[in-house]
């Protein structure tokens, strides 16, 4: 049976939701499943019983001062030693730009090969020192065959690739790594870090009201924000919005904008070019609004409402306020 060793993402004093990707992930290989949370920021008996939830056998802590700021550097050194103290057969973290960053770091240290932004994590990846993976290029919009061959398998699971699904398991044992970290591994450290936006994001939202170019203004956006405000969502948009400056860019799905998953994506006058589809494929399921029914969007939809925008929109939120009053 082979060792696994998934480095925990964290956010402040949580565990990220793609790290429990990652540990949903890897239960596709057989093996033992070690986490490395780095840092104090994470209660270690909170963090046990989490992530036991999603398959984790042990967690090891490292610890050390410098550990309890983010910094890639010191962070890639601390789990390069977790895979000289462990020796893990595989090494996962999830694709995130945090994840890939530390992943990089560590094999670099160690000489060792890194695949980033797997699709899957097949089960040869425990077993055999040679393995086939797919990865996640250009946001999405290319998938490229590669050949890994090491002792220390390190991979990145795409972000959003694979849904977190508890096991229930119980509680992961808790152990304790010692870290001699380089003092000048401080030099590169998160010293701040402002959240754009509080609550529900565009990244996580359950339902996204995007619209596109045929939305025409800033203001006619309205429908849109009522629309997101009475079901519990967000406005999202395509970047042919973002160019007119009618919205943030931080409202921009696709590959130069935000990944969505949220359980409905509701896409209004958006063709659905590539560049905007590899943002919103994840989304489990899709309502295009449109006045062309051969648009890529409404090709791939579940739904579709052919229809001018500016009536069909106003027309929904004017019935779910009917049916709630
Ligand atoms: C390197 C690169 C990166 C990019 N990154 C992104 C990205 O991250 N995200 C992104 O979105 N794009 C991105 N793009 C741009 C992308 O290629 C498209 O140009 C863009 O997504 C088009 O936006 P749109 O669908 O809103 O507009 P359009 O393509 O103009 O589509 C408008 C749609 O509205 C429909 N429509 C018209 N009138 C109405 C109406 N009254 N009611 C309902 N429907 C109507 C039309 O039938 C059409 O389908 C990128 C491009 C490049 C080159």
């Amino acid at each position: 049976m082979a060792d696994i060793l998934v480095l925990a993402e964290t956010e402040g004093s949580e565990v990220v939701e793609a790290t429990l990707e990652a540990l949903t992930a890897v239960r596709s290989l057989d093996g033992d499943v070690h986490v490395l949370l780095v840092g104090d920021a994470v209660d270690a008996d909170d963090a046990a019983e989490q992530l036991g939830a999603y398959g984790a056998d042990t967690v090891h802590v490292a610890e050390s001062d410098i550990l309890n700021t983010f910094g890639p550097e010191a962070w890639g050194q601390a789990l390069a030693s977790a895979i000289e103290e462990l020796s893990p057969d595989v090494v996962v973290a999830s694709g995130t730009s945090k994840g890939n960053e530390v992943l990089a770091h560590a094999a670099a240290r160690l000489g060792l090969p890194f695949v980033a932004n797997c699709t899957v994590l097949p089960a040869q990846l425990a077993d055999d020192d040679e393995v086939e993976l797919t990865r996640i290029q250009w946001g999405g919009s290319l998938l490229e065959e590669a050949r890994l061959a090491a002792e220390t398998r390190i991979v990145s699971i795409g972000h959003h690739a694979v849904e977190a699904e508890a096991s229930g398991g119980p509680a992961a044992d808790v152990e304790t790594i010692d870290m001699a970290i380089d003092a000048d591994l401080a030099r590169t450290q998160a010293v701040g870090r402002e959240m754009a936006e509080a609550g529900v994001t565009l990244a996580t939202a359950p339902i996204v009201f995007g619209g596109g170019r045929a939305v025409g203004s800033a203001e006619a956006f309205a429908p849109l924000e009522e629309l997101a405000s009475l079901m519990g969502g967000r406005v999202g948009c395509s970047r042919a919005v973002t160019n007119n400056g009618w919205r943030p860019h931080r409202d921009q799905v696709g590959q130069t904008g935000t990944r969505i998953a949220p359980e409905l994506y509701v896409a209004s006058g958006i063709s659905g070019a590539i560049q905007h589809w590899v943002g919103a494929m994840a989304s489990k399921k899709i309502l295009a609004i449109n006045t062309d029914p051969e648009a890529n969007m409404v090709t791939k939809a579940d739904y579709f409402v052919e229809g001018d925008l500016h009536k069909v929109l106003p027309a929904v939120a004017d019935e779910i306020k009917r049916r709630r009053s």
